[in-house]
């Protein structure tokens, strides 16, 4: 019988894989990282996989439960605010210690031309003054807004978007990361005036901000949304330090 520390990790980034491989090598805990089940064929991660979502908050409480959870690693995407708020609940209900391992923010450098807006819908309140070709590189997830709006848009996603997409627009499906390169010549090749991001962070820039500085572009850029507090771990190995204080 397994009688190490059980860890959930809630995933969906690369710094749930990082950290499920770091815990898993470790061998003193046993890992199950947990997908939503957007991605198809998602990479898998080292240790046990579960796929699908719990049912809410309580369907998380009961999880927890019938799996002896030691420690939960809330590793979503900043913008996954849903699953985040349920992790807060359900482990504050059952007393389960959580850790978010959050990516920073970015932050803007000389020469970068970024507008901070609170939503996708200010994001799409401001397109119009900024130019008619847009790089929409929000992911598969946030289009409502946009759809309304008589711009041409370039989509980028790992999955086929599956809500209704800008009447005028052409779809990429790709799975990053992107190099500078790549991204230099995206916004060429389609003639991009303007670039919409959500403020996914990370350690660096992504090339496709760097690309746009030096295009000269505006980039609006879509700030994170407000969660609940919990306590928070800024990369992998504080992360690995934090499990190691609650699983001992
Ligand atoms: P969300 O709005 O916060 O969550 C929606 C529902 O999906 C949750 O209520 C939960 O269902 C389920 N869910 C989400 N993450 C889960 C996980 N790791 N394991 C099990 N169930 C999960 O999330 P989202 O924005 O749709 O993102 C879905 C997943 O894609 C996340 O895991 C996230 O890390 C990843 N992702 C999101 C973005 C983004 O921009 N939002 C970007 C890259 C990757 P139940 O209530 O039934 O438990």
């Amino acid at each position: 019988m397994d009688v190490r520390p059980v860890v959930l990790i809630l995933g969906g980034t690369t710094e749930a894989r990082e950290l499920a491989t770091e815990l898993h090598a470790g061998g003193d805990v046993r890992v199950v990282t947990s997908l939503a089940g957007v991605v198809r064929a998602p990479a898998k991660p080292a240790g046990d996989l579960r796929i699908g979502g719990f049912g809410g908050p309580e369907g998380l409480a009961d999880w927890l439960v019938a799996h002896a959870v030691t420690a939960v690693v809330d590793a979503t995407h900043p913008f996954a605010a849903t699953i985040s708020a349920n992790a807060v609940s359900a482990c504050r209900r059952e007393d389960v210690p959580l850790i978010r391992l959050v990516r920073p923010g970015w932050v803007p450098d000389d020469g970068d031309r970024w507008h901070r807006v609170g939503s996708g819908q200010a994001a799409a309140a401001l397109l119009p003054g900024l130019g008619d070709r847009v790089f929409l590189s929000t992911g598969g997830y946030q289009l409502t807004e946009f759809t309304r709006l008589d711009l041409w848009f370039l989509l980028r996603s790992i999955e086929p978007p599956r809500m209704p997409l800008p009447p005028r627009s052409e779809v990429v499906l790709a799975r990053g990361p992107f190099s500078l390169d790549e991204e230099r010549a995206l916004l060429r090749r389609h003639r991009i005036d303007v670039l919409v991001t959500k403020d996914a962070g990370g350690p660096r820039p992504a090339a496709k901000l760097t690309a746009a500085r030096e295009l000269g572009l505006p980039v609006v850029m879509i700030d994170r949304p407000a969660l609940p507090a919990a306590a928070e771990a800024g990369d992998v190995a504080s992360a690995v330090r934090a499990v190691r204080e609650v699983t001992g």
